[in-house]
């Protein structure tokens, strides 16, 4: 009797186990998502029931005080050198298929329903919801471009921050802390599961691979090439319509525009991987199907890329910290990029659709009939060409110990190493003068962004009492000069963290500069460039530019404005 208790008590368990380790989603025919409370329970749930193979921790809290969990997943024979894949969902958390679509392959795989098993031989850390707060501000018409689930996350933080576009400035603690993660496990390849916006079509996903040898060359490109065309074959051969660029037109709204290839800046999870000298991965479930066919996408690309780097991590790891240990002092760095003009017409699988003056706006509204696929002859732009270049430092960047407060903390959460200078100053350095600026109009991610113009050059050296220097040589130099170069996209200085030097900070008045201007065009050199400039008539309209002309010339003027205090060496 007592034995058949406990049997029954040992079934029962492993029933209630069995079901515990099946998402809403699934029980729901794949119509909802659960809530952050079935994540903890699934991640403790895996980690019970399969303890050889899933460990489940907690890697930091929210600013609203949840706790944010992650799996890592491996068997107890996977040796410590094997590569690591990391995996997330829900950064953006209503786009939550990948949170979903993971427990469901972790499932299949641990209950045996899938061989080979496509985690053996790696470490894969998993991150069911990157956006924990977001993903609680749970509700319908969350994401109205979006089929199912019946409700799901917001896509920001409870700071109101865009998580994706936080991996170069890190303001939010959420970043900070899923950055300590990836510096303690350091993936060669990592996915980030999204669901796009957007027009009606027949593709299922895009995927975007960063780098490719679309944008440059080098093992990691070749080594990005290589995984974008397998994954690509292998989605092919599971029935998935699969696209290896981000569907959205050129132009708004307008099919015939076609399509390009593009790169992202290091403010995205695929374009910061990239320049940690990883192999980074957008994947984008397209939103107008539905919840369980986006789920299968996800599950379906995400086994696919497990068995890319099961094949091929082990090489690339290498590969990767070889490239860490290459110096890119004094050499040539693209930081951003744009589709050149090249094109070729591809077929693309869309629908028909007709554009007609809207009775609601007054302007051109987009109908699609997806009753009816048709065919669509479309330019697909696939070369890259590099806008902006910018150039290592031979040695590093010197900060100002004033300038540290700022951004200290920053360089530590990206594994860039400095040091406290201590041996002689030089006597010259470079020095970055903008000979333009441009403040966003309005706010962008909480920060009033700056644009420059201007160039480095050698200046004789004004250093401050204390200061810091950031060498080139260390594994992490390119994302140090994505952040310190002040022309980079996301460089600190794009992001208005040195703003204030920017600004006029003193000032002469009219009537002391008019004395001062009439003194000054003694000079017959001074006078000449005056008259010349005269000529210009936005110069010779304008009293302020006028006087400009002078009070820069004067010994009162501050050499200080537009200088960057960051200079390279
Ligand atoms: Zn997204």
């Amino acid at each position: 009797m007592k034995k058949r208790i406990l049997a029954s008590i040992v079934c029962v368990s492993m029933i209630s186990w069995a079901q515990n380790l099946t998402t809403l989603a699934e029980k729901s025919g794949w119509l909802k998502t659960g809530r952050a409370e079935e994540t903890e329970a699934l991640c403790k749930g895996f980690a019970k029931k399969y303890p050889k193979r899933v460990r489940c921790k907690s890697y930091g809290e929210t600013p609203e005080g949840r706790t944010l969990w992650y799996m890592n997943i491996r068997d107890a024979s996977v040796k410590s050198s094997a590569p690591t894949v990391w995996i997330q969902a829900g950064i953006h958390a209503g786009e939550i298929d990948g949170k979903d679509a993971v427990f469901s392959l972790m499932k299949n795989v641990f209950e045996k329903k899938i061989t080979p098993d496509p985690f053996t031989g790696l470490k894969v850390i998993f991150v069911p919801i990157v956006n924990l707060d977001g993903h609680e501000r749970f509700g319908k018409w969350n994401r109205p471009n979006q089929i199912g689930p019946d409700e799901m996350g917001w896509r920001v933080t409870a700071q109101n921050y865009n998580m994706n576009r936080d991996f170069a400035k890190v303001d939010t603690s959420e970043m900070r802390d899923l950055n300590k993660l990836w510096n303690e496990h350091d993936p060669i390849l990592s996915l980030d599961l999204h669901v796009t916006d957007g027009a009606h079509f027949q593709p299922e996903v895009g995927i975007i691979t960063t780098p490719t040898e679309n944008q440059g060359t080098g093992a990691l490109h070749a080594a990005g090439t290589k995984y974008e065309t397998e994954l690509m074959q292998k989605l092919h051969y599971r029935g998935r319509q699969a696209l290896p660029f981000y569907p959205s037109f050129l132009d708004d709204d307008k099919p015939t525009s076609g399509f390009a290839r593009s790169v992202s800046p290091p403010r995205f999870a695929n374009g910061y991987w990239y320049v940690r000298n990883r192999i980074g991965v957008l994947v984008e479930s397209h939103s107008w199907k539905d919840y369980a066919t986006r789920i299968k996408v996800h599950y379906d690309t995400v086994l696919s890329s497990l068995e890319i780097a099961q094949k091929y991590g082990a090489d690339w790891t290498k590969q990767a910290r070889e490239i860490d240990r290459q110096p890119l002092a004094g050499k040539k760095i693209d930081v951003a990029f744009k589709h050149t003009k090249k094109f070729k017409t591809i077929d693309f699988g869309g629908y028909k659709f007709s554009i007609a003056k809207s009775k609601i706006s007054g302007g051109d509204v987009i109908r699609y009939f997806t009753d009816q696929p048709e065919t669509w002859k479309v330019p697909f732009y696939e070369e890259l060409a590099p806008t902006v270049s910018v150039t290592a430092p031979e040695k590093g960047y010197f900060i100002p110990a004033s300038e540290m407060e700022t951004i200290k903390a920053k360089l530590d959460m990206h594994g860039i190493k400095y040091e406290k200078w201590t041996q002689p100053l030089p006597d010259i350095v470079n020095v970055f003068r903008a000979t333009k600026t441009q403040l966003s109009a309005g706010s962008f991610e909480g920060h009033q962004t700056m644009t420059l113009e201007g160039e480095w050059a050698q200046e004789k050296s004004e250093f401050p009492k204390t200061v810091f220097f950031v060498p080139i040589r260390q594994p992490n130099a390119l994302i140090a000069v994505h952040l310190l170069e002040p022309l980079a996209p996301d460089s600190f200085v794009f992001w208005g963290l040195f703003n204030r030097f920017f600004e006029i900070k003193e000032y002469m008045e009219d009537y002391v500069a008019e004395d001062v201007a009439k003194k000054m065009l003694e000079d017959k050199t001074i006078e000449a460039e005056f008259n010349e400039k005269l000529k210009d008539d936005s110069f010779a309209k304008d009293p302020n530019k006028r006087f400009r002309f002078f009070y820069q010339k004067h010994s009162s003027w501050d050499t200080h404005y537009n200088r960057y205090p960051i200079m390279k060496l």
